[in-house]
């Protein structure tokens, strides 16, 4: 049984630096707590988006890998279900202390196949953390309701598990959002089926290893790799009773209908186009910097990247200064020592990214800062682009309808706050915005008045942490946002109610004939 679950990692060694791997090793399946090597015949090769040398290779697990995988959790899940709440929430405790302790080789995972800086990918892993130690609390958040109904008759309500749930992964979180439904679903007494990102599973392959170590029973976790294929099998298995995506708007939709066509709950988190207001009365300097920060972090691949902003009055005269900020970031290799932005995903995001900058040229914006052609000195192979700033987009540019997912800062210019909110409310995405500002009338009606489902004051990414839950908005989610991640909601989306009413007469019937009216 190999401790090495990817090419790039071992409890004792893992990378620190984007040298070429001399024998890159496969990536596993991961069944009954064992790394299986996969008998598929189509792999999918994965590139060190810094250099683009081969750092392991992903399978299509095979048809009958697939159905193993969801077989094993079927057959876990009856005993996981009858584990005591006390004993799993032990598990998960040891969970979270395993995961603390190798924060460092989950973060130089994530450096090594998505691109971000180590420092950056640290962050990937606490925010998936912090779920997980949230989790540990589930003794109390799982109560149910009791209510003396009448006398001798009460109702109460247990949240029960579902079974076998699945969750479908995306490149630009390896951790994070593994964690944001493995900590939830198993808690709750389901057991999960999680098909990482084909783009960079190995985070998932550490957090496989560090479960079986805490205690989690064979078949409660379970990892499966592919693409569309692996999909598809999620979605029409009638042992999968529920899915989580989080990814793009063309694969969630799909994946939405689908799934929900076979009867399954869904929660589908999708693409965005977040937008900060700038008003003339804020705190200059905090803005600006929070605006490039949040604008180009993650090379701009992250879903709640500040990738728009609305310049409201004068303030369009700080365009410039944006600009300033964002060209002192330094793009390197993510594990260089001072790198602000590392690569994006492939080649082909980087040639996707670069022919929107181009359409806004052509369109007749103003590229401030062009950031194609930049070429780090040690990785002249890597898919980098540095920070770019277009100014003076208008709405029916392809650079703002179009979610770019790179290290790119469209900025518009309005002439009011009433604007500024039309403007963003028109735009169909709805998961973040953010408004600077010192006044708190204005930031009140801004809060009040937007359509966007998480909403930052002076803070430019406001993710909520995991007591309450992600609350994206209109095209960023998918089934009108019914089942959000995490907090309260991700409990409710991994069980099942039921409602329990009893009848304990203290005195003996004496009636004869049944009554067959509904109680008035
Ligand atoms: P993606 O949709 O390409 O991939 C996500 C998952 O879906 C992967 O596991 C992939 O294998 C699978 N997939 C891809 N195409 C498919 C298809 N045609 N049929 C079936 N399955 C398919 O997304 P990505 O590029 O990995 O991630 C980036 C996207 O995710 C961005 O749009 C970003 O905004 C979004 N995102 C959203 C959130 C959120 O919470 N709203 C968080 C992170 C990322």
């Amino acid at each position: 049984k190999p401790a090495t679950t990817t090419a790039a990692s071992s409890a004792d060694s893992y990378p620190t630096s984007h040298d070429q791997i001399q024998s890159p090793a496969n990536t596993q399946n991961f069944l009954d707590s064992e790394f299986v090597e996969s008998k598929a015949t189509q792999w999918i090769d994965l590139y060190d988006p810094a250099t683009n040398n081969l750092v392991t290779r992903v399978p299509q697990s095979t048809d009958a890998e697939l159905k193993a995988a969801v077989e094993s959790a079927q057959k876990a899940f009856p005993k996981w279900r009858n584990t005591s709440l006390l004993a799993r929430q032990q598990i998960m405790f040891k969970f979270v202390a395993l995961i603390r302790e190798h924060w460092d080789r989950l973060a130089a995972s994530i450096t090594l196949e998505q691109g971000k800086t180590f420092a950056d990918a640290k962050g990937d892993v606490l925010r998936g953390l912090q779920v997980a130690e949230t989790a540990c609390g589930i003794t109390t958040q799982l109560t149910g309701e009791v209510l003396e109904v009448a006398k001798d008759m009460e109702t109460r309500s247990y949240r029960e598990p579902l079974g076998v749930v699945a969750a479908i992964c995306p490149f630009n979180f390896p951790a994070m959002i593994p964690l944001w439904s493995i900590p939830i679903a198993t808690i709750t007494g389901n057991t999960i089926l999680v098909k990482p990102s084909e783009r960079d599973p190995g985070a998932m392959m550490i957090l496989a290893e560090l479960a079986t170590k805490a205690g989690f029973p064979p078949g409660v976790i379970n990892v499966i790799h592919g693409s569309a294929k692996t999909v598809d099998f999620i979605l029409d298995e009638p042992l999968i009773k529920a899915v989580s995506f989080v990814g793009s708007n063309k694969a969630g939709e799909y994946i939405y209908s689908r799934a929900s066509a076979n009867g399954k709950r869904v929660q589908a988190n999708l693409g965005a186009k977040n937008h900060a207001a700038v008003l003339p009365d804020a705190n200059k300097n905090h803005a600006l910097n929070a605006i490039a920060g949040a604008a180009f972090g993650a090379a701009g691949q992250r879903c709640m990247a500040l990738s728009t902003c609305v310049m409201v009055g004068e303030t369009k005269d700080w365009v410039p200064e944006i600009a300033e900020r964002a060209k002192a970031l330094k793009v390197n290799g993510g594990f260089e020592e001072g790198t602000d932005l590392g690569p994006v995903i492939s080649p082909q995001a980087k040639k996707r990214i670069e022919d929107l900058i181009q359409s806004a040229e052509d369109e007749g914006a103003t590229i401030l800062l062009d950031g194609r052609g930049v070429k780090p000195e040690k990785y002249p192979n890597g898919n980098f682009i540095g920070p770019t700033l277009i100014a003076n987009v208008q709405p029916h540019m392809k650079c703002y309808t179009e979610e770019i997912f790179g290290p790119v800062l469209v900025c518009l210019n309005v002439s009011t706050i009433d604007e500024a909110i039309d403007l963003i409310n028109a735009n169909p995405y709805g998961n973040g915005t953010a408004i600077f500002t010192r006044s708190g009338s204005t930031a009140q009606r801004f809060t009040h008045d937007i359509e966007a489902g998480q909403v930052g004051i002076n803070v430019p990414i406001p993710v909520p942490l995991p007591m309450f839950s992600f609350t994206g908005n209109k095209k960023s989610v998918a089934g009108g946002g019914a089942n959000t991640f995490y907090g309260k909601p991700g409990i409710q989306f991994y069980t099942q109610t039921k409602t329990v009413t009893s009848l304990w007469r203290s005195e003996d019937a004496v009636a004869t004939k049944a009554s067959v009216n509904m109680p008035t």
